[in-house]
């Protein structure tokens, strides 16, 4: 650890210890380990257009009360099928063709897409 006994954690927001058993599953989240900056920078907007992203899409399922823990790559992810079963119900429910709203109807699509696209792999 190069003498650092803390670091700052951009998933948590927060400090860890780097010897706690949080600190050493979280040290790929160390927002101090990368020497350039640039890449740093990147990495975090990434990460939390991301982690809005997937906020956004599992509001619009229906999923208003799953909170992952860390975000974006943590636990707390809905079943696939769940996500699945949810899109398909909306998408009957909202078809433009039978009456839905076409906005809506494109938001279920865009959110089911950025959570197939953006769930950690198991
Ligand atoms: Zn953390």
């Amino acid at each position: 650890m190069a003498g650092r006994e803390t670091f700052f954690c951009y998933a948590c927001n927060r400090r860890h210890e780097a010897a706690s058993a949080t600190g050493r599953s979280h040290a790929r989240y160390d927002i101090d380990a990368d020497a350039s900056t640039s890449a740093v920078q990147a990495h975090i907007r990434e990460f939390y257009l991301q982690t809005k992203g997937v906020q956004a899409a599992l509001r619009i399922l229906g999923f208003a009360d799953v909170r992952i823990h860390p975000p974006r790559f943590g636990s707390g992810w809905p079943q696939r099928e769940e996500v699945e079963h949810r899109f398909r119900a909306l998408v009957k429910r909202h078809h433009p063709d039978a009456g839905g709203d076409a906005d809506e109807f494109r938001r279920i699509h865009w959110a089911v897409e950025i959570l197939r696209r953006y769930r950690p792999r198991e």
